[in-house]
C-alpha cells in the first residue's frame, strides 16, 4: 500500500489558517480558490498508489515496510538516481510540468539534508538527530511538504537584521527548554496550502549580528500562529477547463507566510542561530544540488510540452514549411534537448557522497543557469509562430453553444489539419501556457525560482572547476617563451 488521494485529503483537514480576498479559507480541500488543484495533488497519490505504477513509483521504506514515493530513496547507485529521476519525470508529465513544487520538490531538499547528515553532527550532534528522525518520520508518512526560504523583499541593500522592522523577517524570538518561538514573515510558499508541513528556513547570506534569522525548522500548517495570505487564484477566475486548461487544474499557488509567535519542538529545528549552519545545510550536504535537480527534470518535461504546443501551432496554421519556422522550430529543439542532455550528463557525471550517489553539482549549476534563459525565449518563440492567432478566439466554451457565434467560429477558425473546435482548443491551450496570468507567472517562476540571475550565476562561477580550465591555459603557456627560450610542449605537460 502507498498513500493515495484519500488518504492525502483527509491529512489536509488541520484548521490551518489560510486567507484570501478578504475571507478565511473554512477548507482547503472543497474551497472555490484552491480545489482544483488541491484535487490535481491527490491525483499524484492515487496515481502512485495504483497496483500498475507501484513499482516505478515507490519503494519499501526500509524502517514502516511501507510503500512510499520514490523521491524519499537515498540513492547508493547511479541505476538508484535514474530509477528516482523516472519517478519525478512520471509525477511531472501529469500535469505537463506545471505543477513545479509537487510533493517530491522537498522531499529532494530533505534527502540532500540527509545524505549531508555529517555536516550536522559535525555542527551539532542534538539537530542531526532532530533530522534525522524527522527525514523518517516525513518519508514513512510520504509527507508533502512546501518550503520558505527567502525572506519578504524590503530594503534590499541591508540584511535580514538591519530593517527598520526587525520582525519583519521571520526569526527566532524566544526559547525554552521545550523548543523555539518563530515571529516575522518568509516571501512565498508554493503549495503551501497544499502541502501537509512547511520546512522555514534561509538560503540568502546573513550578517554577523543576525544569527536570530538563522535558523532551519519544520512547522505543521495547522500550527497555532501559521499564517498563509495566498495570492490571486488562477483557478478560481479560469471560467472553464476548454477555456483555461491549465490554469484550471495546475494552478499550485504562491502564499506570503507569518509567523505570529509559532512554537516549534526542538525535535524539529535542524539549524539554531548559527550563521555557518545556515549556509553549509545547503553545500555541504546535497540539498541545494538535489531540490534542484528535481525541478531540472521538471522543466524538461515542460519544456518538451512547449516545444509540442510550438510545432502544433506551426501545423495548424501551415507555416511549418518556411524555411524560417523550421530554423525557429529546430533552434527551440535544440534549446530543450540541451536541457535533457544536461540532466542526462549530471546523472551520468555524479559523484558519490557520503555513500550516495548524487548528481554532478557544477553541471546542475549549469543547468539553473541556461534554464533561466532558455524559458523565456521558449515563451517568445510560442508567441511569435502564434501572432494573434491566440488572441483571435471565442470568448468562451459558451460561443460554441450559441448558433449565430457558432456559425461564425467555423466560419473563421480555419485550418488545413485541424477543425475549428481542434483549433479553438490549441491555441486557447497555448496562451494559458504562455499568456495567462497563470503562464505569466509561469515565466516569473522560472526565472526566479532558484534565485536572480545574479544567484544561480555566483553558484555557477562557485562550483566550476577552475583549476582544470587555468591548468590547459597554463600547459600551453609553459610551451612557449621568450625567443630562444622556448621549451617544448612535451616539457611543459611533465
Ligand atoms: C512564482 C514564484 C514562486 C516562488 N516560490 C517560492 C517557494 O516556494 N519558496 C521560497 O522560499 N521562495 C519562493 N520564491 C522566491 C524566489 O526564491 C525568489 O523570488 C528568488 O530567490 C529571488 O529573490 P527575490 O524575489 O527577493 O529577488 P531579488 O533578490 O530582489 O532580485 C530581483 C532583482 O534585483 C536585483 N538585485 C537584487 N540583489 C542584487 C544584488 N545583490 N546585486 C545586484 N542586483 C541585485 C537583480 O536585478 C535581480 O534580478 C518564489 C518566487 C516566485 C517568483
Amino acid at each position: 500500500m502507498a498513500k493515495d488521494g484519500k488518504a492525502y485529503l483527509s491529512s489536509l483537514h488541520d484548521d490551518r489558517t489560510i486567507y484570501i480576498d478578504g475571507r478565511r479559507v473554512a477548507d482547503v480541500t472543497t474551497d472555490r480558490s484552491f480545489h482544483s488543484v488541491v484535487e490535481t495533488a491527490a491525483g499524484l497519490y492515487d496515481y502512485q498508489a495504483a497496483p500498475e505504477n507501484l513499482e516505478q513509483m515507490t519503494f519499501q521504506s526500509p524502517t514502516s515496510g511501507e510503500r512510499v514515493n520514490l523521491a524519499w530513496l537515498l540513492p547508493k547507485t547511479y541505476g538508484d538516481l535514474v530509477r528516482r529521476r523516472q519517478a519525478i519525470e512520471k509525477w511531472s508529465a501529469l500535469s505537463c510540468g506545471m505543477f513545479g513544487r509537487s510533493p517530491d520538490h522537498v522531499a529532494s531538499t530533505l534527502a540532500g539534508f540527509r545524505m549531508g547528515l555529517a555536516a550536522f553532527r559535525d555542527y551539532n550532534p542534538a539537530r542531526a538527530a532532530a533530522l534525522e528522525s524527522y527525514f523518517q518520520y516525513a518519508r514513512d508518512n510520504d509527507l508533502f511538504l512546501s518550503y520558505v526560504i527567502i525572506n519578504p523583499q524590503s530594503d534590499k541593500a541591508r540584511s535580514a537584521g538591519g530593517q527598520p522592522d526587525p520582525h519583519l523577517v521571520a526569526s527566532v524570538v524566544d526559547e525554552d527548554s521545550t523548543g523555539i518561538t518563530i515571529r516575522g514573515a518568509k516571501m512565498l510558499a508554493t503549495s503551501g496550502i497544499m502541502a501537509n508541513e512547511l520546512l522555514v528556513s534561509g538560503f540568502q547570506s546573513l550578517q554577523a549580528g543576525d544569527e536570530a534569522y538563522a535558523f532551519t525548522a519544520v512547522v505543521p500548517l495547522g500550527a497555532k500562529g501559521l499564517t498563509l495570505m495566498s495570492r490571486r487564484s488562477y483557478e478560481q477566475n479560469a471560467t472553464s477547463q476548454f477555456d483555461y486548461p491549465l490554469s484550471s487544474r495546475f494552478d499550485e499557488n504562491d502564499a506570503v507566510v507569518h509567523f505570529d509567535d509559532v512554537k516549534i519542538p526542538w525535535d524539529r529545528v535542524f539549524v539554531f542561530k548559527d550563521l555557518k549552519m545556515a549556509q553549509a545545510q545547503w553545500h555541504d550536504t546535497r540539498a541545494h544540488v538535489f531540490q534542484n535537480y528535481q525541478c531540472i527534470v521538471r522543466l524538461s518535461v515542460k519544456l518538451k510540452f512547449l516545444l509540442g504546443l510550438a510545432r502544433k501551432i506551426a501545423e495548424v496554421n501551415n507555416i511549418i514549411n518556411y524555411p524560417q519556422v523550421r530554423e525557429t522550430l529546430g533552434l527551440l529543439a535544440a534549446k530543450v534537448s540541451n536541457i535533457e542532455a544536461l540532466v542526462i550528463a549530471m546523472e551520468i557525471k555524479g559523484e558519490m557522497f557520503q555513500g550516495f550517489y548524487v548528481p554532478d553539482r557544477s553541471i546542475l549549476c549549469t543547468a539553473q543557469v541556461i534554464a533561466q534563459t532558455t524559458y523565456p525565449e521558449v515563451v517568445e518563440a510560442i508567441r511569435s509562430l502564434s501572432g494573434g492567432g491566440m488572441i483571435m478566439v471565442p470568448s468562451s466554451y459558451a460561443d460554441f453553444a450559441t448558433p449565430e457565434t457558432n456559425a461564425i467560429i467555423h466560419k473563421t477558425q480555419r485550418s488545413t489539419v485541424a477543425t475549428s473546435e481542434q483549433r479553438v482548443k490549441l491555441m486557447k491551450l497555448a496562451w494559458d501556457a504562455v499568456g495567462s496570468e497563470f503562464g505569466s507567472r509561469h515565466l516569473q517562476y522560472e526565472m526566479f525560482y532558484s534565485g536572480a540571475p545574479l544567484v544561480t550565476r555566483g553558484n555557477s562561477f562557485r562550483f566550476f572547476d577552475w583549476d582544470e580550465v587555468k591548468g590547459t591555459v597554463d600547459q600551453f603557456m609553459g610551451s612557449y617563451g621568450l625567443p630562444g627560450s622556448s621549451p617544448k610542449l612535451s616539457d611543459a605537460a611533465e
